[in-house]
């Protein structure tokens, strides 16, 4: 693997030199406390970037994956895909580890069997750079194995005294750093030993841990627990937890017919498994009618059963819905209940 040094005075003028191969989106504050990845639209925006960001509102799924998109319109004679938009480059600067492992994640589950092309057409003109972080009280990506990634970015930042150790991922990375080489240093010994204490002060500020080892057996033994009843009562199903969950991938699909009824489009939109409709099918059956099934249902999907068909839990750590959520339900407490703690 290659790596260089940036120094942290030359940050701005390579983020805008990545202007001339796309657009760049970066992370900037929204409101009192809340960080938000945003298009740069004027050269003058890189003043807005926050590199100190805890986490987003939403995750980088809203990319590839839009909260509501048409599939395709249909008439009395037959289905038409809509007009696609021209195709632009997005390049997203200040991705944390945990959320290049959430789209990873979702890479997995929409390259299943049924390939989702809607994703796919989007995600193969997004570039990923990462960029390191330390956690705050909701972060617990240590305990998922989410806070470090050797794969899915191409290039990542790593923080160390006025300056970035910067990796290439891929040669699209490399493309990127090719544009503003002279910016670059190489790396020295003293780089490298202020990148390992950096990590070791990272390791250290953790103030949360999860022990998923036999989380999943727990769930098994605990399936009739009355603690999931307790949840049930305590969640009010406003479905926050889910839209802003980096591996949440969830949707549901409907019609919008035109008036004179001659035309429609399909549509999907985002849906959480802790809506009440979403397990209804037809004859209005639903498969978990209390707020309580439904909430076992999400938990043991996330530490459970997804790691059941592809090998690791689907949550990431990245501690969203843990601040999110208006019930204060956490993750880890509640988890950590489960185990007997
Ligand atoms: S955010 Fe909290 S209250 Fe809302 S659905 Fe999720 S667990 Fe329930
Ligand atoms: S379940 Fe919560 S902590 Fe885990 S990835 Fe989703 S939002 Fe983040």
């Amino acid at each position: 693997m290659k790596f260089l040094k940036l120094p942290a005075n030359n940050l701005p003028e390579f983020i805008l030199n990545l202007r001339k191969i796309g657009e760049v989106h970066i992370p900037i504050k929204k409101g009192e406390k809340s960080f938000v990845f945003r298009k740069m639209n004027k050269p003058q925006d890189i003043s807005l970037m926050q590199l100190d960001y805890s986490r987003t509102i939403l995750p980088l799924k809203k990319y590839f994956y839009h909260p509501t998109e048409t599939m395709f319109e249909f008439s009395r004679d037959g289905f038409v895909q809509p007009e696609k938009p021209p195709e632009v480059h997005d390049i997203i600067f200040g991705v944390h580890a945990c959320d290049i492992h959430g789209v990873l994640t979702l890479d997995l589950v929409f390259s299943g069997k049924y390939r989702d092309e809607y994703y796919f057409q989007r995600r193969k003109n997004i570039s990923l750079i990462g960029l390191s972080c330390m956690p705050d009280e909701f972060c617990f990506c240590n305990s998922m194995a989410t806070d470090y990634v050797d794969t899915g970015f191409d290039l990542f930042f790593s923080e160390i005294p006025e300056a970035y150790l910067v990796r290439v991922g891929t040669s699209k990375g490399d493309d990127m750093l090719n544009l503003s080489r002279e910016l670059f240093e190489e790396i020295t010994h003293k780089d490298i030993n202020a990148h390992k204490d950096y990590s070791i002060t990272r390791k250290k500020a953790f103030k949360r841990s999860l022990d998923i080892r036999n989380l999943p057996e727990i769930m098994d033994l605990e399936y009739e627990s009355n603690l999931w009843d307790e949840l049930g009562k305590r969640c009010t199903s406003c479905g926050t937890c889910s839209m802003v969950c980096p591996t949440c991938y969830c949707y549901r699909i409907f019609d919008d017919i035109s008036l004179d009824m001659e035309s429609g489009r399909r549509r999907r939109q985002w849906d959480c498994c802790l809506f009440r409709d979403h397990a209804m099918v037809a004859g209005r059956h639903n498969f978990r009618q209390s707020r309580a099934d439904r909430f076992k249902h999400r938990w043991l999907h996330k530490q459970q059963s997804f790691a059941g068909v592809f090998g690791r839990p689907s949550c990431v750590g990245c501690g969203r819905c843990i601040e999110d959520c208006p019930a204060k339900i956490d993750i880890i407490t509640e988890s950590n209940k489960i185990q007997g703690e």
